[in-house]
């Protein structure tokens, strides 16, 4: 029969042996960390619920039409064109999560994924205030139900689906927009079949998992969690026990007199919300919630014991009794992480609205003209990214010459492209390459919006027929 503590090698820490779920009923924690990661919530909290309601140059600050396929970011506008931008976007955001979670391990599951927030912040307070606390939850649990039971299990769920109603209608206006959202509402949703759809399945599974499946989200569900055990090193920085000092555990000496600082009063087990002693060492189960850790530090206090017997350190540094420093392997990944953002600024910042491609026509070299000028055909194609149909004009600007447009100026849709051809045509004087540079400027109601480089060809002896 193996020690209680090593069950965990075999089994989550919320099933039995029968593999049957085994509620957690965690008590709500106390302390720095707590405090710090409640302001921490309450600012992301904030940023959720108002960012839909920024507008830039009267768009919407950020916006995720999936449906009609064209996305605002930071107020600038992204459309399928922009795939490739897209691509490096995920790119970088994978190589960043993979370099952030080596060297910080979990610190986005404790501290800024939605589930933790929603559930560890504020379900979990509802509940306790509907409910009553974890001890005694679990003990109306343990005894038959009663009608009081149900009634307030009803009231909870209602609660619950109240408050995902509000965060589902929050999320959705970041794909349809705050404007759009509220016109949904006003209208009884006549033109908005899907958006209610989409909020009526979305809240029924938020309460589903918040009600019910809660915690086995991170434990089962979650790819980002089941990852860890390969993202993560000796030297990450995670929520760990110092063992060498902590144990023996206990509050007698041991065969050997020594007694750790460990009092094994259960307080770390009792406030945490997947339901692990960490204590048994890193576990794929922990959210690096830091509950543990003011719940032990509170024990510390009392017992007039120095804080951190639970803290965020390394597994190395735990094992050689050292503190955790900023190391070097550390200051690299960092660095790494801010240039692959810094990149990625670049290349969005440095995104045209207004792309447009000039090539030669291919097959077709120069023609001689009657009024001694040399013309080259040339076919363009414009893609307008901007929330506004454009009416555009080109214009020679290097060397001296004429740009003849075949058919009208060209007028593109918002989000749409046009093609068409022109003739640049050079007085010969001019020509004094066999090929060379020109400049083609692209102009928006006398506005300059793009600078076009092409080259011009012209004979190779311009004395010959
Ligand atoms: S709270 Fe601290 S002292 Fe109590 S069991 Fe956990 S690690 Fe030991
Ligand atoms: S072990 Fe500690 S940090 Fe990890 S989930 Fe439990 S309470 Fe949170």
């Amino acid at each position: 029969m193996p020690e209680p503590s090593i069950y965990f090698r075999d089994r989550i820490a919320t099933s039995d042996d029968e593999g049957h779920r085994k509620w957690v009923f965690a008590r709500l924690p106390k302390g720095r960390h707590t405090t710090r990661r409640h302001w921490v919530a309450l600012v992301l909290i904030l940023l959720f619920v108002v960012t839909p309601f920024i507008k830039v140059a009267g768009e919407p600050f950020i916006l995720l039409d999936v449906i009609n396929r064209h996305f605002i970011l930071f107020g600038r506008v992204f459309w399928p064109q922009d795939t490739y931008l897209l691509g490096i976007a995920m790119l970088t955001f994978v190589v960043f999560v993979v370099l952030f979670t080596v060297v910080y391990g979990r610190l986005w599951c404790g501290w800024a994924c939605p589930q933790t927030i929603f559930l560890e912040i504020i379900f979990r307070r509802i509940e306790s205030w509907i409910e009553g606390s974890a001890a005694k939850q679990q003990v109306a649990h343990q005894k038959p139900k009663t009608s009081g039971w149900y009634l307030r299990r009803l009231l909870k769920i209602i609660v619950f689906a109240s408050v995902i109603l509000v965060a589902v209608n929050v999320f959705l206006s970041y794909f349809i927009s705050a404007d759009s959202m509220i016109s949904a509402w006003r209208t009884g949703f006549t033109d908005y079949h899907r958006t209610m759809i989409a909020m009526i399945v979305m809240t029924a599974a938020g309460t589903f998992v918040y009600a019910w499946f809660r915690e086995q989200a991170c434990t089962i569900l979650c790819p980002y969690g089941r990852l860890q055990g390969t993202l993560t090193d000796n030297d990450t920085i995670m929520v760990v026990y110092d063992y060498l000092r902590g144990e023996p555990r206990g509050r007698t000496k041991d065969g050997d007199g020594r007694c750790g600082d460990c009092i094994d009063c259960h307080n770390c087990v009792q406030v945490c919300p997947t339901g692990i002693d960490i204590r048994n060492g890193t576990q794929l189960e922990c959210i690096n919630c830091t509950a543990c850790i003011d719940a032990c530090d509170a024990i510390m206090t009392r017992l007039g014991k120095p804080v951190g017997l639970i803290r965020y350190a390394s597994e190395k540094g735990i094992s050689k009794g050292t503190k955790q420093h900023f190391t070097g392997r550390m200051a690299f990944y960092t660095t790494v992480l801010t240039g692959l953002l810094i990149f990625l600024s670049v290349l969005i910042i440095k995104r045209t609205e207004v792309e447009t491609t000039i090539l030669r026509t291919p097959g077709i070299l120069f023609q001689r003209n009657e009024d001694g000028t040399f013309s080259n055909l040339y076919n363009y194609k414009i893609v307008n990214k901007t929330r506004k149909d454009i009416n555009l004009s080109f214009k020679l600007l290097q060397p001296k010459g004429e740009l003849r447009l075949i058919g009208n100026q060209p007028s593109v849709m918002n989000g749409a492209s046009a093609e068409g051809v022109f003739f640049i045509l050079i007085d010969s004087s001019m020509v004094v390459t066999h090929e060379m540079k020109i400049e083609i400027g692209l102009f928006d109601d006398g506005h300059q919006v793009e600078l076009l480089e092409s080259s011009f060809i012209g004979p190779m002896d311009k004395s010959k027929p």
